[in-house]
């Protein structure tokens, strides 16, 4: 019998009591740990986060708060290596692990510098740069401030980025002097318990800043109200399902939602085979398909090329996928891992089929892998599947595979097909353009910007220094349009402004001039 994985609620670790769901390494088979529900502890937890939690991080300034938050990230570096143990559970090869892990305290590092130099030293943000007079005499005048609000920031996580996903919502949270109520995917829920744990073992945030809770939250809902906001990844159905609940709606609970993407990625008609950037892409597509075997909420699910260059394309793609060793995490020359499950990886199938209606797998069978070090049947193992579809493909624009699983498709070539046919995404998170023609590149990201959230260009003199299509940056946003949920995480202060009120304080200049102090 495995154990059940605790959450951390009221200052205590509790086991949950209700009906219990098993979880499995995803490379063995074997049960990991179970998950119950903890949902009668949870209305405790809201108090205790807006008493205990809340009002230690009011009472702290801003550059408290980011040397706090540092020190959290700090504490994570530190025993890094727990995780990525951890990690190789859940199928990811070290570097897989190392986007997750080093990724989620990296987030919060560039956080605390970021809230360290570009917030006051205090607790109140006075936004405009001068108040606003509304007489000649100037004794009215106006300026807005933002104020901890006084609630609880509910964070809901994917499964793929237990680490990550955690610390880039906790992170401006924690700045902003809100208490974090953080519920875990289930099938990853033992690697976030551990980091939470660490945090609390390093004593490095305030009692009640930072509570985790596995498994269902039952009517946890219900309990919000307009000061709490809830911030939600995942697929768009449960997005759609959460967004929609009564008392969100009904209480005006802020809700964020980052959801699920068939993001693209288009190669520049003047990237032909023989030029640095027609590698560029190829090498970013298999990347993208790759890393994490594909569970990104970010990786290139459409690899759009000029329609003459279709076949150059798949040949390249399909060589450089016939290098990539498929296994168990660590095991000799595996440079890809196992889906975090056998269920995910039955969903995963089951969207290839939708795609194959009318598009063409090219590469890899969804029923047969080869596979290092494990059993293939036992583990959520995968092959990457390319498939190659036409300018009638529909499903390629609409269906997620949330897995190593990208189709090739056709464009005219031209700046405003390629915007087109991006666009038939619905809104995604990021989109690509690999391209060394600067004309064709600005017009496609002029094109495409209104249905993405981040834009990337890459070409021979930025790819030294290009951190990729699907990695966000703590310092831009992350989020997107439509599909892609309609929320911004990320994006520097602005995500830490996200928790705060915005207030229009109108009166004489000397209470204007005392409000940052
Ligand atoms: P999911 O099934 O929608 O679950 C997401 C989270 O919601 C999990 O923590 C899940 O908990 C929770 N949840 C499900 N039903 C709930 C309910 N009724 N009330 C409260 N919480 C509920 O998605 P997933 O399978 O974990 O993640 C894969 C999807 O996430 C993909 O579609 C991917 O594109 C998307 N994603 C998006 C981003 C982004 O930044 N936009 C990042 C990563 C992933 P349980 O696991 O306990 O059910």
């Amino acid at each position: 019998m495995v154990d059940t994985i605790p959450s951390y609620l009221s200052g205590q670790w509790r086991t949950g009591d209700g009906d219990a769901r098993t979880v499995y390494d995803a490379v063995t088979g074997a049960a990991v740990t179970q998950i119950a529900s903890s949902e009668a502890h949870l209305a405790g937890a809201l108090a205790h986060a807006r008493s205990t939690g809340g009002s230690a991080l009011r009472a702290m300034t801003f550059s408290e708060r980011a040397a706090a938050l540092k020190a959290a990230a700090g504490a994570l570096a530190e025993r890094k290596d727990e995780l990525y143990a951890l990690s190789a559970q859940a199928g990811c090869t070290r570097a897989d692990a190392k986007v997750d892990v080093d990724g989620g305290f990296g987030t919060a590092m560039v956080y605390a510098g970021l809230g360290r130099k570009g917030l006051p030293d205090g607790t109140v943000i006075v936004e405009d740069p001068a108040p606003t007079p509304f007489g000649k005499q100037g004794v009215f005048l106006g300026q807005h401030i933002l104020t901890s609000r006084l609630g609880v920031a509910v964070q809901i996580n994917a499964f793929n980025f237990p680490v990550w996903g955690m610390l880039e919502k906790l992170a401006p949270a924690i700045l902003a002097g809100v208490p974090t109520l953080a519920k875990a995917a289930t099938p990853t829920a033992y690697i976030a318990e551990h980091a939470v744990r660490i945090i609390i073992e390093s004593g490095t945030l305030p009692e009640g800043a930072l509570q985790f809770v596995a498994g269902p939250i039952g009517g946890l809902f219900d309990q919000l109200d307009g000061q709490d906001s809830v911030g939600f990844t995942g697929s768009a159905a449960t997005a759609a399902s959460l967004r929609s609940h009564p008392r969100i709606v009904g209480r005006s609970v802020h809700f964020t939602a980052e959801a699920d993407s068939v993001n693209a990625s288009i190669l520049g008609p003047d990237a032909t085979p023989g030029t640095e950037e027609f590698d560029l892409f190829v090498q970013q597509v298999v990347t993208e398909m790759t890393v994490k075997a594909g569970q990104k909420c970010t990786a290139i699910r459409r690899a759009l090329v000029p329609a003459g260059r279709l076949d150059a394309v798949q040949d390249a793609l399909t060589a450089a996928l016939g290098d990539i060793v498929i296994g168990a995490p660590g095991a000799e020359g595996v440079t890809m891992g196992a889906l975090v499950g056998t269920d995910q990886r039955d969903d995963v199938r089951g969207r290839i089929t939708e795609l194959s209606k009318d598009a063409q797998i090219v590469f890899g069978d969804p029923n047969t892998v080869d596979v290092v070090g494990a059993d293939a049947q036992a583990g959520a193992f995968l092959s990457p599947i390319l498939l190659r579809g036409d300018a009638t493909s529909g499903s390629a624009h609409d269906v997620e595979a949330f897995g190593p699983v990208a189709t090739l498709l056709p464009y005219d070539g031209t700046a405003a097909d390629a915007t087109a046919q991006a666009a038939r995404g619905q809104g995604s998170l990021a989109a690509s353009v690999v391209s060394n023609d600067g004309d064709f590149a600005r017009d496609t990201v002029l094109g495409i910007a209104a249905h993405h959230g981040r834009v990337l260009v890459l070409d021979r003199d930025s790819a030294s220094e290009s951190t990729g299509h699907g990695i966000p940056m703590p310092q831009l946003v992350h989020g997107g349009p439509g599909r892609a949920g309609g929320g911004e995480e990320e994006g520097g202060l602005r995500a830490v402004y996200h928790h705060m009120q915005r207030t229009a304080v109108q009166g004489g200049p000397a209470l204007l001039n005392s409000l940052g102090h």
